[in-house]
């Protein structure tokens, strides 16, 4: 029996070095495998940023199909989608589904996964808790800064951070790269993603990444 929301209580556990993947039993070990290559791979990567100690136990649950996982977090995501749903003072999940495994390149999977462990870090830096549908109530960071940090961050794990100069800055409120943000369904995410990135990313080059990281705090 564990706590953690959006993880069926039949999932099965398994321990790995820092972290713990839930399954399916029926869950391939082929997929299994791929993840935890993919996730000790993300996380050397992340690692080498010497951001946090975190503290938070990092949880990823693979559901069996997206048909079980949108009924668990109710509502539609897309199959190819990973997200970090939840977080307490414990626990950070990641959730996603097989496609997102098979379908996509190795690489391209590290860097996702990169992004989604980085906002766990955030969330366990600023003092956030979250789960879906709480308004961010327990949120101790603005959305287009979580999502352009953890986006900057999985850059310069890889050493890609060149490719950060490319993302086009235009002066959109915060309020409006939140709301944008928060919907999954609306017909600008991406483009508020980008300016999102650009800001933060301009800021980044100020003060550098470490220095910007440990400035946020509880009060951020
Ligand atoms: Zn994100």
């Amino acid at each position: 029996m564990h706590k953690i929301k959006y993880i069926p209580e039949k999932y099965i556990r398994k321990k790995s070095t820092d972290f713990v993947i839930w399954h399916d039993e029926n869950m391939g070990k082929g997929e299994i495998k791929i993840l935890e290559n993919a996730v000790l791979s993300a996380f050397k990567y992340i690692s080498l940023l010497k951001l946090i100690k975190h503290k938070r136990i990092l949880n990823f649950c693979i559901y069996s199909n997206l048909t079980e996982g949108c009924k668990i977090l109710q509502r539609d995501i897309l199959a190819n989608m990973l997200m970090a749903p939840y977080t307490d003072e414990i626990n950070s999940l990641i959730i996603l589904f097989p496609p997102s495994i098979s379908c996509v390149t190795p690489e391209n999977l590290t860097r996702h996964l990169i992004h989604e462990i980085a906002h766990c870090f955030i969330d366990e830096k600023t003092g956030s808790k979250k789960e879906l549908e709480d308004n961010d109530k327990d949120m101790r960071i603005e959305s287009w800064k979580s999502e352009g940090l953890a986006e900057v961050i999985s850059y310069y794990a890889l050493g890609r951070e060149k490719e950060l100069e490319q993302k086009k800055f235009s002066d959109l409120s915060d309020k409006l790269l939140n709301e944008n943000l928060n919907d999954l369904n609306s017909k600008v995410r991406g483009k508020a993603f980008e300016i999102a990135t650009a800001k933060v990313f301009l800021e980044i080059q100020k003060f550098g990444l470490n220095k910007y990281f440990d400035s946020m705090s509880k009060n951020c």
